[in-house]
């Protein structure tokens, strides 16, 4: 799967952090970030994180994560 984060809309509540630590993390300017490890090298997220990154999606209050493929 491909995950977006549209940085206008992220607040930097750190939700997605929290729920799914091994993809998402803040960055020093308190964006959210598809961490490195967890982006195989096509640019993709492997489908064994999709349940949790889902629920970071739907948790995010400002519907700022997207997930296509
Ligand atoms: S949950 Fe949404 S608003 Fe909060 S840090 Fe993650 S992407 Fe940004």
């Amino acid at each position: 799967m491909r995950i977006d984060i549209d940085p206008g809309a992220c607040e930097g509540n750190a939700v997605c952090e929290a729920m799914a630590p091994m993809v998402f993390a803040l960055d020093d300017r308190d964006q959210a970030r598809v961490i490195g490890e967890a982006v195989t090298a096509d640019g993709s997220v492997p489908d064994e994180h999709r349940l949790l990154v889902e629920r970071a999606a739907e948790g995010c209050p400002r519907l700022a994560i997207r997930i296509s493929g």
